[in-house]
């Protein structure tokens, strides 16, 4: 039986962790019961710098039951790195890692979902949601339409999956591999590969306390999604110079016949010239120097060029120490 850890990053969640932790206790009681993960299985808070009672709460159940435990992050470094605390963390007791938010909008009886496909060998399994009937009009059309320009953008992702998601202990090793510093963890983990699969959950509304979301985190979250996995928005930038240039030219033929026709003022067709002349190739110039900064910028990620799935002289080696 594999260990579980189920990683939850909290950031003033004062109000909603008793709610959760009495639920997830009770689950992790019945699958333990079941045989399906090992006993010694934890939930692991990570207390993201929270300014209430959350870590004071987290030391409480710790103290009053051993399926609790966690760790206190020195201050608020938002919930993508207060998730990878908790899972490079984890990653050394667990087998496998499950990531969900405090608030329960991601229903735990998918974690049923989640061990079948562990057992039939997948080492990351996504949890999507079916529907957002939960969420407000705003947030689904915004969130909805995120999605698809992320798409555009080339940048692989679950479509509606949040960061409810199991993985290996395997799995999360790999994620380490990436060095980046800034994390979009939904972006990145599907780069990790290993035999993957989906599993489908009604998303629920928030039970208490607010969202820790405000427009503005949502705002900024993403653009970090797209400028730190894509580098389509330069690519964006040399089209225009290349396409501005190729009007210039033709702008160019245009200024000249009026010119000819003697029907402009002294000096305009110059002026205008080097205006659409000069744009055209600044945009340009710009782009050129865009795509190397692209390819620095990727450089300076430091991520795995590949991971080895399965290694066949390793095999080997494991069943002649038999
Ligand atoms: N969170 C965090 N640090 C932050 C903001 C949020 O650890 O700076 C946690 C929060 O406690 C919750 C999860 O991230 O467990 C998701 O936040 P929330 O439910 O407010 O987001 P929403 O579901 O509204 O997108
Ligand atoms: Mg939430």
């Amino acid at each position: 039986m594999e260990v579980l850890y189920i990683v939850i990053p909290c950031y003033n969640e004062e109000d909603m962790l008793p709610i959760t932790a009495k639920a997830l206790i009770l689950k992790l009681d019945t699958l333990i019961a079941d045989r399906r993960i090992s006993p010694m299985s934890k939930v692991m808070f990570v207390d993201d710098g929270s300014q209430d009672r959350t870590w004071e709460l987290i030391e409480r159940f710790h103290r009053s039951c051993d399926l609790f435990t966690g760790i206190k992050l020195s201050r608020n470094r938002g919930h993508q790195n207060a998730l990878l605390a908790g899972l490079m963390t984890a990653k050394d007791y667990a087998d496998i890692i499950i990531s969900m938010d405090a608030d329960l909008q991601d229903d735990i009886n998918a974690i049923d979902g989640f061990l079948d496909k562990r057992e039939e060998g997948c080492e990351i399994v996504y949890g999507v949601r079916s529907s957002r009937e939960t969420d407000t009009g705003f947030k689904r059309f915004t969130a909805e339409s995120y999605y698809k320009l992320l798409e555009a953008m080339g940048v692989e992702i679950t479509y509606n999956h949040a960061d409810y998601r199991l993985m290996s202990k395997r799995a999360v090793e790999a994620l380490a591999e990436f060095k980046e510093v800034n994390l979009f963890l939904r972006g990145i983990v599907p780069m990790v590969g290993f035999k993957s699969d989906i599993v489908t959950y009604e998303r629920a509304a928030r039970q208490a306390g607010e969202s820790k979301y405000p427009l503005k985190k949502m705002l900024s979250f993403a653009v970090e999604g797209i400028t730190s996995l894509s580098v389509k928005p330069i690519r964006f930038i040399t089209g225009l110079g290349v396409t501005i240039f190729f009007v210039a030219i033709i702008m160019l033929v245009y200024f000249l016949i009026i010119h000819g026709m003697g029907k402009t003022v002294h000096g305009w067709t110059s002026t205008l010239m080097s205006v659409w002349a000069l744009g055209g190739l600044q945009l340009l110039a710009i782009g050129v120097i865009g795509e190397y900064i692209g390819k620095i910028y990727l450089e300076t990620k430091e991520r795995p060029k590949f991971l080895i799935d399965i290694n066949l002289e390793e095999e080997y080696d494991e069943f002649e120490k038999e």
